[in-house]
């Protein structure tokens, strides 16, 4: 798949967001090497997805008083800094990636459950899903949302060395 090419998926990050019982990819990290290119296995994407809505969270959870504007550098005619708002947009950016790569039933569950908060019985009663269906889809979305959230450009939700060497990551987090 394409999508994962953009990020190059160095074998020390994968070996340190595997889980280390995973019975896929036995602590590896990659699930199979396609055209010379290794593919992350889906405990990996999680963990990915997990960090980056860990910081989703401590974002969108600041008091609206705490936002800050941040003079960061950037390549302009007249100046090399530029003014931004990092928490607004790293919310934005996290919502846009979902809304861009996930299905409308994964993302109305994702909406629930990940961005208002709503836990297993209330979003299953609203939705009319059985508990199995519902874990389902979170894991589903997860994995999803792990490789986008790593690799979009030119911003990437999740902070990596080997992304951030290549010029994908601007925000510098
Ligand atoms: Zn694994």
């Amino acid at each position: 798949m394409e999508k994962y090419n953009k990020m190059i998926w160095d074998r020390s990050e994968t070996i340190a967001l595997a889980k280390p019982f995973c019975t896929t990819c036995n602590g590896e990290g990659h699930k199979a090497i396609r055209r010379g290119i290794p593919t992350p296995c889906n405990c990996v994407l999680r963990a990915v997805f997990r960090a980056c809505y860990a910081r989703f969270v401590s974002c969108a959870s600041k008091e609206k008083f705490m936002s800050q504007i941040t003079l960061i550098p950037c390549k302009g005619k007249e100046s090399q800094k530029t003014f931004a708002r990092l928490n607004e947009e790293y919310i934005a950016d996290f919502c846009l990636v979902s809304r861009r790569n996930l299905s409308d039933f994964d993302y109305s569950v994702f909406r629930n459950h990940f961005v208002l908060g709503a836990d297993w019985r209330l979003c299953c009663e609203h939705m009319k899903l059985d508990r199995g269906t519902f874990f389902h889809t979170l894991y589903r979305i997860q994995q999803i949302l792990g490789a986008p959230s790593a690799s979009s450009n030119p911003t990437a939700c999740f902070p990596s060395t080997s992304t951030s060497a290549a010029g994908s990551i601007s925000h510098g987090w």
